[in-house]
C-alpha cells in the first residue's frame, strides 16, 4: 500500500514529434539573454547580465490549446524563445562537448509573463515567481529529436494573429546554449527531463483573450496556441 496520503500528481510531459511524451521534471530559464530585448524593457546587457529562473513542472503546456488569461494580471505579455530539452544530467560541466551530451532536443516555447508584476517585483528587488511561474505560463510545441546543437543561423519568429512580432537569430542570444547548459550545471545538478527557456529576443507584446499566437524556430515543429477567458 502506498505511503502517499493521497494520489501523488500527475508527471507533467511534453509531446516528442514523431510519437512520444517527454517527462519534465523542471523548467529552467535564461532571461536577459538577448541584447536588443535588454534594451526595450530599459537596460543595457553591458551592465545587465543574464539571470535564471524558473517554473513548475506542471507550467507546460502542449501545443494546440487555449491557455485562459490569467488572473492577477492586466499585461499578459508573449515571450517567444528556444527551449532545449534534457535526456542526460550532470553537474559541474565544463565543455561544449559535456554540455551536448545531455540533450534530447529542441522545441520552440512561450515565456508568458505577467509583465506587470515582473515590474512591480523588479522596482521592490522582490521575486519573480508571481510574474512567471504561474499556472499554464509554458507553453511548448512538439519536442524535434536531435542530439545537436540548435543551428545558430536559425530564426526565431513569433506571429500574433498572423503579424510579425519577433524576428531574431538565434546567433544574436548572449550566452550560447552550452554556455547556459555549463553555467546552469554548476547551479543545480542537472537531470533527464528538464527544459531550459533559452530566453526572449526583442519585440515582446501584451495578448488579450481572443489573440492566436505561433512560435517558429528554423524548422522545429511550430508552437501555436490561444488566449482564452481569464480562468
Ligand atoms: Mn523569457
Amino acid at each position: 500500500m502506498s505511503q502517499f496520503v493521497f494520489d501523488p500528481p500527475v508527471q507533467p510531459f511534453a509531446p516528442v514529434h514523431g510519437g512520444g511524451a517527454f517527462p519534465v521534471r523542471r523548467i529552467l530559464c535564461i532571461g536577459k539573454n538577448y541584447a536588443d530585448h535588454v534594451k526595450e524593457m530599459g537596460g543595457d546587457a553591458k551592465t545587465d547580465p543574464p539571470v535564471f529562473f524558473t517554473k513548475p513542472a506542471d507550467a507546460v503546456v502542449p501545443s494546440g490549446v487555449v491557455v485562459p488569461y490569467p488572473p492577477g494580471t492586466d499585461d499578459l505579455h508573449f515571450e517567444g524563445e528556444l527551449v532545449v530539452a534534457l535526456h542526460r544530467g550532470g553537474r559541474d560541466l565544463k565543455t561544449r562537448e559535456e554540455a551536448g551530451a545531455l540533450i534530447f532536443g529542441t522545441a520552440c516555447g512561450c515565456d508568458l509573463t505577467r509583465r506587470d508584476l515582473q515590474a512591480a517585483a523588479k522596482k521592490r528587488g522582490a521575486p519573480w515567481d508571481t510574474a512567471k511561474a504561474f499556472d499554464s505560463s509554458a507553453p511548448i510545441g512538439p519536442i524535434g529529436r536531435s542530439t545537436e546543437f540548435p543551428p545558430r543561423d536559425a530564426r526565431l519568429v513569433t506571429r500574433v494573429n498572423g503579424d510579425i512580432r519577433q524576428d531574431a537569430m538565434l546567433s544574436t542570444m548572449i550566452w550560447t546554449v552550452p554556455e547556459v547548459i555549463c553555467a546552469l550545471s554548476g547551479l543545480f545538478e542537472l537531470r533527464a527531463g528538464d527544459l531550459i527557456f533559452m530566453g526572449t529576443p526583442a519585440g515582446v507584446g501584451a495578448l488579450n483573450p481572443g489573440d492566436h499566437v505561433e512560435v517558429a524556430i528554423g524548422d522545429l515543429p511550430k508552437l501555436s496556441f490561444s488566449i482564452g477567458r481569464q480562468a
